[in-house]
Formats: structure tokens, sequence, C-alpha cells
């Protein structure tokens, strides 16, 4: 088609949030990485409903160069979901994930493409040889988390790592294409399978800013990594149930000895306890199943994954088709 620009051959795309900070400093670094790369590329910015200037940093940013792709969404969707629609945006042969927050060096990028073209890999992971500047509880919350998790899942997914990769085309097709709205991306990406290889760095303290993870959103986002890759929580009620059942079996035995014996009236502690135990698991066991219900049901909507308010490509206005 007449106008129509190639596909370049690497795009990075960078969800943001209220950054209007650490905006700048991640157009200077990132461009530069990119220009060494020697590589045609786009810088795909992703603005996920913030509430400072960063929508006004990117448009200017676009404007002003034309390999920066502008994304406006219509509301705070969430990190997973604004970095879904950068993905689903990209059109390079090599797709970097990187934060806004210069946490993640772009500076491994070069080293990346390298390391994924020697070794025929289909995904290059940053995992983490150090964190700096976070506190003893993300990172004990955090270890403890990708443990269970390996746990209680069988898909791969690789400790002490974020959603800073490099994925082939090939690999990013399919994260594309799969629908679910509850995204843990990590995750996904673990799951595909292919060659995946990590590439060790120091995880730096954020360049401006506050943490967009309060302690409420990193239980929902364990929440849909544990029941988008396992049903084990599911078993609860069997596993449970199967105690409770030998409890009661000792128990039966036990209470027929003191009839018998004739010791009957006293017992109001114990029973208690069992009701007060047996009506807890129950609700504990509803409230696991109503999460996987709920998911279900809003899964079952099919609603788009997100809503684009406005775009930037080439310097213009677009409607990204
Ligand atoms: N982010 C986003 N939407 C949100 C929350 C976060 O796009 O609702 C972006 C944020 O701007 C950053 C990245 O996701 O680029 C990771 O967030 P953050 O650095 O706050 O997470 P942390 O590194 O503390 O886990
Ligand atoms: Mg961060």
């Amino acid at each position: 088609m007449p106008g129509q620009k190639k596909n370049p051959v690497v795009s990075v795309v960078v969800p943001c949030f209220n950054e209007e900070a650490s905006l700048p400093e991640l157009y200077r670094r990132l461009k530069k990485v990119l220009q060494t790369t020697r590589k045609s590329h786009e810088m795909i910015l992703v603005n996920d409903g913030s509430r400072d200037s960063t929508w006004q940093h990117m448009e200017s940013l676009a404007r002003r160069d034309s390999s920066v792709v502008a994304i406006d969404l219509s509301r705070n969707f969430g990190h997973q979901i604004a970095l879904s629609a950068g993905l689903k945006l990209a059109r390079g042969q090599y797709v970097l994930i990187l934060d806004a927050d210069l946490q993640d060096p772009p500076e491994l990028l070069p080293e990346m493409i390298e390391l994924m073209k020697r070794e025929s890999a289909d995904v290059v992971y940053g995992q983490r040889r150090s964190r700096e500047g976070e506190s003893k509880f993300k990172l004990l919350t955090a270890t403890f988390f990708y443990r269970l998790l390996r746990r209680m899942t069988d898909v791969d997914i690789p400790l002490d790592t974020g959603d800073f990769r490099l994925m082939s085309r090939r690999a990013l097709r399919i994260i594309n294409d799969m629908p679910e709205h509850h995204r843990f991306i990590r995750g996904m990406v673990g799951w595909i399978g292919f060659h995946q290889i990590p590439v060790l760095y120091d995880r730096k303290e954020r360049f401006a800013g506050a943490t967009k993870y309060p302690f409420k959103r990193m239980l929902k986002f364990a929440l849909d990594a544990i029941t988008g890759f396992s049903t084990v929580p599911l078993r609860l009620a069997v596993y449970s149930g199967l105690i409770a059942g030998l409890v009661a079996v000792a128990l039966m035995i036990y209470v027929l000895g003191s009839w018998m014996s004739g010791h009957v009236v006293q017992g109001w502690t114990s029973l208690t306890m069992i009701v007060l135990w047996i009506s807890s698991l129950q609700l504990l066991i509803s409230g696991v199943m109503g999460e996987y219900l709920g998911r279900l049901y809003l899964e079952s909507k099919r609603r788009p994954l997100f809503i684009i308010k406005g775009a930037l490509r080439h310097g213009k206005h677009s409607d990204l088709q």
C-alpha cells in the first residue's frame, strides 16, 4: 500500500501510569540504546489512564520522534492490560517489555538480542541477581509468592523475574492470541514453551516516583496468577474433607467411649471448637469456589481487553488500524 511504512525490527513496549517524572530519562536512555543496535525500531508508550502529565509528555515525544507510538487508554486498566495493549500493537521482530521507572536497564537490549540469535531462543528474560531499594516486605512476599506459585502450577515460571523480557515475533503472536482478561503475563510467556533463557542483571531502585503496586494490587496480582494457572485451591475441599473425615472418625470413637462410660454432659468447649472449625472451613471453600466462578463469569462476557482513546503514530493521530 502506498504510504505504508515497513515494520520495524525492534519494538519496545512501555506501560506508564503516572510516570511524568521518569519519562524524559526513559526516553533518553532507551533512544540511545536503540540507536546503538542500528536496527529500525519503534517505542510503544502506553498511557494507562495517568492523572498527571504523562500523556502530554508522550504526545510531544511522538511529535518529535516518528519512532514513538503513543497510545492513550480510556482509563486505568492496570499494568498487565496496559502491557497487553502495547504488545498487541507492536510490529517488530523482537519485542522488549520494559517498565517506565528504569528499574530494569534498557542497556541490556543489545545483549538480549545477541543471546536470542546465538541460542536461537524465543524468549530472553531478565532474572534479578539483586534488587535495590525495595522494602523488606516486598522482597519477602515476592520470594514466598514465586516459590508457592511454582509448587502449585505445572507451568515453568522462572524465579525472580518480572515482565522485563525480549520475545520473538512468534512467541508474541501466541501471547496476543490468548484472550484471558485476568492476565499474568510472565506466567503466560512461561506457558508457551519454546527455548527460554535468562540474562542476569541487578534490579535498581525506581528512577522517580513511588511503586504503583500497593498491597491491595499485589494481592490481586497474586490471585490472578494462582487462579490463572492452577486449580489446586479447588481441590482444597477434597483434601480438607478427607482430613475432617478422619478426625470425625476418631472423635466418634472417643464420644461413643465417653457415652458408654457415662461421661456425657461435658463438652461445650470441644463442641464450640468443632462448629467454628467446620464453619470457617466451609466459608473458605465457598470463597475459593466463588473466586473461580467470578472469574468464569467475567471471562464469559468477552469484553474487549482495553479501550484506546487516542493514539499517535509517525507523529500523527492514528486510529492504529
Ligand atoms: N503501571 C501501569 N498501570 C498501573 C500500574 C503500573 O501501567 O495501573 C506501570 C508503571 O507505570 C510501571 C510498570 O507498570 O511502568 C510497573 O509498575 P511499578 O514500577 O509501580 O511496579 P513495581 O516495580 O513496584 O513492582
Ligand atoms: Mg517498578
